[in-house]
């Protein structure tokens, strides 16, 4: 394949990919996005398998076999709820894999006396600092997530200062490898550096927010690929890296905006020791729990009811109940909405994939500020497995730690109905006031198993 063909194939996979990203923008097109990503890709890799400067086809047939069978695994055994680690861990495998290519570019430069010049070698070093940064950080992300390491913040004695100082050696170290690539110090200084940092930055901040610092470490694995996409001279990988570098800051951006938080108070406020006063302030007061048939009485005296759902829907898997559910409801003429937070669930878009595989149609999905206009002239919110994102304390309490989160006014519905197993606390770990409200029905138990009963009761 010539060099123009290489080229313009790279030039068609990125179309592919802007392509993509805009389609994955919208629920309705969002498959369909990721498919056109997915067959740019093929064109991208397609492409680079034929380019004849890649010559040594058995590692590269080996990598093929070993990736898909892993990712095929991967993607089979890990539940939905499993997603936000295994993204993580996707993520660092990004990260090292840019760094370990531009380490070989470098290795092989060096060895061939043929340095690199300045913009190479800048680029090299960028992809080792910020590589190895991204590897280390998701395998800590992962750990908490996967409960390997404790979910709390666990801030070093000067975690602040060591963290300056690293930084500060990281970026020593790189302009001195952009200076004198074949400085080997220099190499395994800065590998080093970067290893120990990425450990160093992560390890403080609390589980609770690993979701964000996830997002955040999928846009440095970006930011690796696109500088060694300049160390390879490869177009499609600087592209690619620059878009996943972009989105994933943006994505960032979007989840702090919707936890009302700056990314500099997620990186560095160590939230997640608990706390609040919703605690003391429910302290002596009663919950009321009540059963399947009570829940019915109120269900069958209501003309609008909004189901929010969260988490826990995903854990339970309730989301096919929860659209059987509204099937009936709507048969007894009561309009059913369903109140989507930007971040219920785990990760951006949870509760959307969840409700579009259940088979819910888009346009009885609300945003926010729409559910929030209609709540106050809704009979029921029902309340499917969340718990922080309908917090009145977010609004009131200003020592707790989602103070300022924009939350779903379910308090401004006549009724309550909160599925959910106990009286516990989620993510933030703050207690809920919203359970010791009059208005308010503990429907306690498993979602899947709570709602079941609902509708055979409903069915009666
Ligand atoms: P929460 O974590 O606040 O609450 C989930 C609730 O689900 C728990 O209180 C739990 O209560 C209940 N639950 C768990 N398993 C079951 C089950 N099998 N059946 C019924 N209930 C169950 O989730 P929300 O969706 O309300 O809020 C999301 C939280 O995640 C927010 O704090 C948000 O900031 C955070 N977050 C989300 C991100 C995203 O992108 N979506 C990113 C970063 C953070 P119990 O144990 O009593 O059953």
């Amino acid at each position: 394949m010539t060099q123009a063909a290489i080229n313009v194939a790279y030039l068609a996979a990125s179309a592919c990919f802007i392509v993509g990203l805009k389609l994955l923008s919208s629920v309705r097109t969002a498959r369909a996005g990721n498919l056109v990503g997915a067959v740019g890709m093929l064109v991208a890799v397609a492409a680079t398998l034929l380019d004849r400067r890649v010559v040594d086809w058995p590692p590269v047939v080996a990598g093929l076999v070993a990736g898909s069978l892993a990712g095929t695994l991967l993607a089979v055994r890990t539940p939905m709820t499993g997603m936000p680690q295994m993204v993580g861990l996707l993520n660092g495998f990004g990260g090292a894999a840019s760094a370990l290519v531009a380490s070989a570019e470098l290795l092989r430069a060096v060895e061939g006396r043929a340095l690199p010049g300045a913009p190479v070698a800048v680029a090299i070093a960028a992809s080792l600092l910020v590589g190895w940064i991204t590897l280390t950080g998701s395998l800590v992300a992962f750990a908490k997530l996967q409960e390997f390491l404790p979910g709390r913040p666990l801030p070093l004695p000067f975690q602040k200062t060591v963290n300056a100082l690293l930084a500060l050696a990281g970026l020593g170290l790189a302009a001195w490898l952009a200076a004198r690539p074949d400085a080997s110090a220099a190499f395994w200084g800065l590998s080093a550096v970067a290893l120990v940092l990425g450990v160093t930055l992560v390890n403080p901040i609390g589980g609770a927010d690993m979701p964000v610092v996830i997002s955040l470490l999928n846009s440095y694995s970006g930011l690796a690929a696109c500088a060694t996409g300049f160390a390879l001279g490869n177009s499609a990988l600087i592209v690619t890296g620059a878009l996943v570098g972009a989105s994933g800051f943006i994505l960032t951006r979007v989840m702090c905006r919707a936890m009302n938080r700056s990314l500099a108070n997620v990186m560095f406020a160590a939230v997640g020791t608990g706390g609040g006063t919703a605690a003391a302030a429910a302290a002596g007061r009663q919950a009321r729990a009540f059963g399947a048939e009570d829940v019915a009485l109120a269900f069958d005296a209501a003309r609008r009811v909004v189901v929010v759902p969260g988490y826990g829907m995903a854990v339970a898997q309730a989301q096919h109940v929860v659209k059987e559910l509204a099937d009936l409801l709507a048969k007894k003429n009561i309009d059913v909405r369903y109140a989507v937070h930007p971040v219920a669930g785990r990760m951006p878009g949870h509760m959307n994939v969840l409700l579009a595989e259940a088979g819910v149609p888009y346009d009885q999905l609300l945003e926010l500020d729409d559910a929030n206009a209609l709540l106050p002239e809704t009979d029921v919110a029902l309340v499917v497995g969340a718990n922080d994102i309908t917090n009145p304390a977010a609004r009131t309490d200003r020592s707790s730690p989602i103070y300022g989160m924009p939350i779903l006014d379910v308090d401004r519905a006549r009724c309550v109905v909160f599925c959910k197993r106990s009286l516990g606390s989620g993510f933030a770990g703050v207690d809920n006031p919203l359970f010791f409200n009059p208005a308010t029905m503990m429907f306690l138990g498993d979602a899947k198993e709570s709602l079941k009963s609902l509708v055979a009761e409903l069915k009666k």
